[in-house]
């Protein structure tokens, strides 16, 4: 039984895309990086350990990204260690930059605020610009126009396991929107009225919230531990992401991210990309169309996720010993598990 066929008869599906498994044209994709230039070792150091355990073998192209222009020497370095396509673009303000609406003295008085309590980022703007790109926009750069897929890296992080087939293939032909390695929990003083913004969205679009699964379809309750009332923090870590373009690009999601961004909470709280991502994924979604990525040993700052089953060893350089699914205080991954029933 094909996993695809399993997850047919396991949930109540619509819609449920019949590509055959073996389905072997070529899928249009890319690594979208979006970094700066003083992250130059940082990155290299990424995309050697990409290219040594994926990406040698399969030959996707990077798109970096930049709110300021890539220098000479960014640019030579990192085409330097790939066979692969790279492509470099700059991000105009109408992706980074303050909307009309907002109030910028009051986003200073926000950040004021927030930076009392000891919040990472509080005080910071361009990390705000940087959520809200992701967020929002960074599948409507024109670079990424042609591909369907992404798979998003970051600097200084590390893959340790050996990845020997298509990733990208496997996404399109087992039907998945969504992949993630590591599900972890936020500070809720950074989206406190996240939750109730998009609660109102669904409720004064029901044409659009009529098209999402219900309740027992939908990954809701990796995202809420009361039946919705209010959010409980989990998400999945966007720092890796491999997904569809289409999920981001389509009606109900821009519709979506348009009513937050006129909300103001980019700015006047800190709304990070992973809630956003993952609250919107897990109420547009079925669960059946995300996937862990349990086989991508990776490492984020203190945070890693190592696969533990004994059939990885030979493949990962990880410890699985240090392995977060379970065993720290900052992990959500049951909550997916207890979401997937
Ligand atoms: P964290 O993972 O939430 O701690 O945030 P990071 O500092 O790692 O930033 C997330 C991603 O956005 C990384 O790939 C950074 O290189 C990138 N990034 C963050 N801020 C900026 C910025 O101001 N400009 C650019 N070009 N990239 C940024
Ligand atoms: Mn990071």
């Amino acid at each position: 039984l094909s996993i695809r066929t399993f997850y047919t008869i396991g949930y109540t599906t619509t819609n449920v895309d019949m590509t055959p498994v073996s389905n072997n044209d070529p899928v249009k994709a890319c690594f979208v990086v979006l970094v700066r230039n003083r992250e130059l070792d940082g990155i290299a150091s990424t995309i050697r350990q990409i290219e040594k355990t994926f990406n040698g073998k399969f030959g996707y192209p990077y798109v970096f990204l930049n709110d300021d222009e890539f220098t000479p020497e960014f640019i030579e370095t990192t085409s330097a260690l790939t066979k692969s396509q790279t492509k470099y673009g700059k991000i105009d303000h109408q992706m980074w930059g303050y909307p009309d609406h907002i109030n910028k003295t009051y986003a200073t008085e926000c950040r004021n605020e927030m930076t009392k309590l000891n919040i990472p980022y509080a005080d910071s703007e361009s990390y705000r610009h940087m959520c809200r790109f992701q967020s929002g926009f960074f599948f409507r750069h024109p670079l990424l126009d042609e591909y369907d897929y992404y798979w998003r890296i970051e600097p200084d992080v590390d893959y340790y396991c050996d990845v020997d087939y298509d990733v990208f293939k496997f996404m399109r032909n087992n039907g998945k929107k969504y992949g993630f390695n590591i599900a972890f929990r936020e500070f809720i003083a950074t989206v406190p009225s996240l939750w109730d913004t998009v609660m109102d969205f669904r409720a004064e679009n029901p044409g659009v919230a009529n098209r999402w699964p219900n309740k027992q379809n939908s990954l809701v309750k990796f995202v809420t531990d009361n039946n919705g009332a209010s959010y409980n923090g989990c998400h999945f870590w966007t720092n890796f992401e491999i997904a569809s373009l289409d999920l981001w690009r389509s009606n109900d999601y821009l519709k979506l991210f348009s009513y937050l961004d006129q909300k103001g909470g980019f700015f006047y709280e800190r709304w990070g990309d992973a809630p956003v991502h993952s609250i919107a994924a897990s109420l547009m979604l079925r669960k059946d169309e995300f996937h862990f990525f349990n086989d991508i040993g990776y490492r984020h700052t203190a945070y890693t996720h190592c696969p533990t089953e004994p059939e990885f060893r030979d493949k990962c350089t990880c410890n699985p010993e240090v392995n977060m699914d379970f065993n720290d205080p900052m992990t959500c991954y049951p909550e997916f598990l207890r979401a997937l029933t």
